[in-house]
């Protein structure tokens, strides 16, 4: 089967300054995931290496870049899932990990949970000998910038509903496997220990090779509501689709 990636950089409008580092971004992270995918390797593989460049690049909601809470800090959210057995793995609330979506395989492959939160996640992830940064490394001047003036009297909150850039990939590999990996900041000054729906099984992402695979960004409490990643496929399953690989934006 011929291989396939798709990613996304999130939902909502690019400011012009971000558009050629967003466009740069993701067509690098694409490339990247497919290359896993030309070298044999397979959909989990791919979704992970396309989500990785992409929380390394601070052009994005994640890793690198992620928006901050309500106390000023970066506190991430990641899923990642194997279409081939239902197997997946997610992280919520971490802190000082350059990415997460590394950690939430590892959950995936090392645990026989599914998802591991703020302080049990940095437990986890020091015993799987995953470094901690500082947590000011991940903090950008845009976020900063983001978070001061959402604290603005006068400040829209339209505008920071648009400003999202949360990550993701689903991917198809020669086998026929598919996978979907979602990694987020979350939403800008939300309060301490918000999760959103990026690690939560069904709404931040879902893959089944009978199926499909998904990743979705938007506004998390609006995805949670109708399980979004989850349902997508559902209504791709009744239209007897053979095969789709889709991203969805809900704001
Ligand atoms: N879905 C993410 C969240 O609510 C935000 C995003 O997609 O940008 O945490």
């Amino acid at each position: 089967m011929k291989p396939v990636i798709v990613v996304h950089g999130g939902a909502g409008r690019i400011f012009k300054e971000r558009e050629e580092g967003c466009r740069a971004g993701t067509v690098r992270a694409a490339l990247q995931g497919y290359g896993v995918l030309k070298r044999g390797g397979s959909a989990v593989d791919a979704v992970e290496e396309a989500v990785q460049s992409m929380e390394d690049d601070p052009h994005f909601n994640a890793g690198c870049g992620s928006v901050l809470n309500e106390k000023g800090e970066v506190e991430m959210d990641a899923i990642i899932m194997d279409g081939k057995n239902l197997d997946s793995g997610a992280v919520s609330a971490v802190k000082c990990i350059a990415n997460p979506v590394k950690l939430a395989r590892l959950v995936m492959e090392k645990t026989k949970h599914m998802l591991l939160t703020d302080q049990g996640a940095h437990l986890f992830a020091r015993a799987m000998g995953i470094p901690e940064i500082p947590g000011e490394k991940l903090v950008t001047e845009r976020s900063r910038e983001r978070w001061r003036k959402n604290l603005e009297p006068d400040f829209n909150p339209e505008d920071f509903q648009k400003d999202l850039g949360t990550v993701g990939a689903v991917a198809i590999d020669s086998e026929g496997n598919v996978a979907c990996a979602t990694s987020t900041g979350g939403l800008s000054n939300k309060l301490i220990g918000r999760v959103g729906d990026t690690p939560c099984i069904g709404s931040g992402g879902y893959a089944d090779n009978h199926s499909g695979a998904t990743s979705t960004t938007g506004h998390g409490e609006s995805i949670m509501k109708v399980v979004l990643a989850r349902l997508i496929l559902y209504h791709m399953e009744q239209e007897s689709c053979s095969f789709g690989a889709v991203q969805c934006n809900l704001l």
